[in-house]
Formats: structure tokens, C-alpha cells, sequence
């Protein structure tokens, strides 16, 4: 199983040379398992780079399982080029809102006149949404995937996809203890429990925290901590603060690399581009 940074920005896309080696696309990372479609965790402005190498022939078939609706993880969508062929087919999972409506209603009531040129029901390729909170489900032949609500702002899931014996777990947006606390849902910990690989929210320095710390997000330290608390092997540093150049990303994951030799983790960085075999 390969997995592949398309975005690994959080919140807002951003571009310069202060940010050319992690990247400035929003959340999108590529699955590819062998023997099964291709599956994406989010739909940020990362899904335009993931559509180039997919075909655009109408043959396209593939999953995405979706966090939650903020921009950073759906802007992508109405760019995605395979889904603009008739034939193509995209299956899309996420959380419902609080009041009942679906992922499906949501973005077909965003992605219309006068908010985008022509309605999401036009495109030409099918999408077909499905509700999933607390789900264990499977996609394709024999990829099993684990759905739970984290907290966030927001009804949000992280996920865990296991295939082969191997898995990763896909926290994007994770709110951390209000008062800088280190403690977890038992949704959390249920996703990440001795994973092989996990990608998480890594947004915000400590003395950044003070002033978000309602903002449905965590530290780096946090993530570690997680990481560890919950056995995982190795530790993607993601959804990047768009304030956060290469050198202050650099800076944050040396630092965080120490603590996870303490703590028994590997950590790296994602960034754009990046592949990592499972
Ligand atoms: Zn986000
Ligand atoms: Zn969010």
C-alpha cells in the first residue's frame, strides 16, 4: 500500500518560496492499494494534483473518505478532472451534521450558482455520497476502513485503513485538550492503536495554542504524545499551518523528532509529493 501527500496544508491554500518544499495545497492524500481503486483521505485543493494521474476517460473509479466539510478539505472537488467525464464513478464518505443533513446535501447546496459556475448534480461523472460517523466498513475487495467522530469543530471523523496487515490512520483536524492537556477519545485511540503509519494534525507551536486553543486543532506535541500513547510506528506531521514556512516547519519537526526518539516514534514532515510505501 502506497500513500502519497497531494496537500498538506492546513485551512487556506498558500504559495511562495517560503513554502515551495512542504507545498501549499489543502488536505489530499492518495491511497494506493494494490488490486483495489483508488482511495483519497479529504478533497482539498491537493485532489486537483491527485486527478492528473487518474484517467480522464470516464473511466475513473474511486473512493474518498472525508473528514468533515470545511474548505481546506472540499475545495478541490469541483477541480477533481475525472469526475467531469460521463462514466467516471466516485464514491464519497464523511459525517452527517448535527441536524441530519448529508455530506451529499451539503456540497450540492455549496457548489451551485452563485457560488460555483454550474450545480454539482451537472457534472458529468456519478458521485454517490454516503453518511458514515462511528462505521466500520469495507471499500473494494478487502480494505477495511474504520470511521469515528473526533473532536474538532464540527461533525469530523478521522479514519483507519487497514489492508494486507498494514494501516494508517488519518487524523487531520484534532482538537487537543482545551486546557493543553494530553488526553484522547477512545475513538482516537481506537484509530491509531499500533498503526504502521499516522497522518496528524500538527497545526500549531505551544505558544500558538494559548491564543487558538478552541480552534479544533493541536500541537505538534500532541501528536506525538498521541502517537506514542496509542503505539504507533511513525508520525506524519500534517495540515500544516499556512503561516508556517519550510525553515519554521523544519524547526518544529527536529524538535518533535527528539521527543519521539524519547518516546519510541519516528517522525517526519509530509510534504507534497511525498510517497511512502507501507
Ligand atoms: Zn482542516
Ligand atoms: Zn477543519
Amino acid at each position: 500500500m502506497k500513500v502519497t501527500f497531494y496537500g498538506v496544508r492546513g485551512s487556506t491554500p498558500c504559495n511562495g518560496s517560503e513554502i515551495e518544499r512542504y507545498g501549499g495545497n489543502t488536505s489530499c492524500v492518495g491511497l494506493d492499494v494494490p488490486g483495489n481503486d483508488p482511495i483519497v483521505f479529504d478533497l482539498g485543493t491537493g485532489l486537483r494534483y491527485f486527478g492528473m494521474k487518474q484517467p480522464s476517460d470516464g473511466s475513473f473509479r474511486g473512493h474518498a473518505l472525508l473528514t468533515h466539510l470545511h474548505w481546506d478539505h472540499t475545495q478541490g472537488l469541483p477541480f477533481f478532472a475525472p469526475i467531469l467525464c460521463a462514466g467516471a464513478e466516485f464514491d464519497v464518505y464523511g459525517p452527517p451534521q448535527e441536524d441530519g443533513r448529508s455530506i451529499g446535501e451539503i456540497l450540492a447546496a455549496t457548489i451551485r450558482p452563485p457560488l460555483f459556475p454550474i450545480e454539482l448534480e451537472r457534472f458529468p461523472g456519478r458521485m454517490r455520497f454516503h453518511d458514515v460517523s462511528d462505521t466500520d466498513f469495507t471499500i473494494g475487495a478487502d480494505v477495511a476502513v474504520k470511521a469515528r467522530l473526533i473532536p474538532h469543530v464540527g461533525p469530523t471523523c478521522g479514519y483507519r485503513v487497514t489492508w494486507n496487515g498494514r494501516s494508517v490512520a488519518y487524523l487531520s483536524d484534532h482538537q487537543m485538550p482545551y486546557d493543553g492537556s494530553m488526553a484522547a477519545s477512545q475513538g482516537a485511540l481506537e484509530l491509531i492503536d499500533g498503526c504502521d503509519l499516522l497522518i496528524h494534525d500538527s497545526q500549531y507551536l505551544v505558544s500558538e495554542f494559548a491564543t487558538k486553543s478552541t480552534w479544533g486543532h493541536c500541537t505538534a506535541e500532541f501528536a506525538v504524545w498521541l502517537a506514542a500513547e496509542a503505539g504507533a510506528k511513525r508520525l506524519a506531521l500534517y495540515h500544516h499551518d499556512p503561516t508556517r514556512g519550510d525553515d519554521a516547519v523544519d524547526d518544529m519537526l527536529r524538535a518533535i523528532t527528539l521527543e519521539g526518539q524519547r518516546l519510541g516514534v519516528e517522525v517526519f514532515a509530509a510534504s507534497e509529493g511525498l510517497t511512502i510505501d507501507l
